[in-house]
């Protein structure tokens, strides 16, 4: 463990290397911490753009989003070392060294086996979802874009400018509409009614899954939004990937269940996809 108290990093511990892509709130970048004398650890330093080009809105984003992540904990979520607040604003990530699970899928397919690792990367969301859930966490924006690689053995969940927690007497969080919203990636309820909860985070996530069973395709293609939310309602939904079977295509399936009641939980989701549990089609007896 750092020196650090986590709130506050000097920015004489930091350097910044590499540009890792281009977030909503400024540039990501390859990063070394210095954790003592002659010790640094690989970090991934999430830069806040100045004032002027940023509303105050955003920018309140952006520090809901590290405070929030300052209290979780768990190997599949992206743990935040700490901040650096002057003279910029500075959040400062583990870093995940292969980048987002939808780049890794639409540009290393190859190093993808998709029988071994959907279902580990589906079981380790599910895990990082369950820990969420324990602490009253909805995340709303669970997506192929939001999840980050360690390795090809290891996911991690990220993103959670959109997360909120819920109340101790509701078991929903109702949003005013505004600022970005991932339709395609949202049930019915959330769409109409503007409610989140932790069952909503679940039909996110068979999305999340047709997305990794696509290898990064978009969900319903060039469609609006709008007609999704059509289409959802009368009740079409995602067709079954090439590399899903079809018990993994129920579980998907049930994940977007119109009544929030009869998806299933991330409990359940978590022990489905467990390797001990085999969901590859048997052979029918000739
Ligand atoms: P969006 O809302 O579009 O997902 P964002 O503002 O949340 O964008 P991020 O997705 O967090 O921004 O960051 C943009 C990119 O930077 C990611 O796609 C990823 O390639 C890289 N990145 C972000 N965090 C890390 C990290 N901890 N380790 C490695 N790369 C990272």
């Amino acid at each position: 463990t750092s020196s650090f108290s986590n709130e506050n990093i000097p920015m004489e511990s930091l350097e910044i290397g590499d540009l890792l892509g281009e977030g909503e709130y400024g540039e990501v970048y390859r990063g070394k911490l210095r954790t003592s004398v002659h010790e640094f650890l690989d970090v991934a330093i999430k830069t806040l753009k100045t004032e002027g080009e940023m509303s105050d809105w955003k920018k309140n984003e952006f520090l809901t989003e590290a405070r929030t992540m300052l209290d979780l904990k768990h190997a599949h979520i992206v743990r935040i070392i700490g901040i650096c607040w002057s003279p910029k604003t500075y959040m400062v990530q583990e870093l995940c060294e292969l980048g987002s699970l939808q780049d890794f899928l639409l540009d290393s397919p190859e190093l993808i086996n998709p029988k071994k690792h959907f279902r580990k990367w589906a079981q380790q969301i599910a895990q990082g979802m369950v820990y969420l859930q324990d602490r009253r966490f909805v995340h709303r924006d669970l997506a192929v874009r939001n999840i980050l690689l360690s390795s090809v053995e290891a996911v991690k969940i990220s993103d959670f400018g959109l997360s909120r927690a819920l109340g101790l007497d509701s078991e929903y969080y109702t949003a005013s509409q505004g600022g970005r919203w991932p339709i395609k990636w949202y049930a019915p309820e959330s769409c109409t009614h503007g409610t989140f909860s932790h069952a909503t985070d679940v039909w996110s996530y068979g999305i999340t899954l047709w997305e990794t069973y696509s290898f990064g395709a978009t969900p319903y293609g060039e469609m609006p939004g709008k007609e999704v939310i059509d289409m959802v309602e009368k009740g079409y939904r995602l067709e079954k990937p090439d590399h899903c079977s079809d018990p993994i295509y129920r579980v998907m399936r049930s994940c977007w269940s119109k009544n929030p009641v009869l998806r299933p939980t991330f409990r359940f989701l978590q022990n489905f996809f467990d390797d001990a549990n085999n969901h590859d089609e048997v052979a029918p007896a000739l």
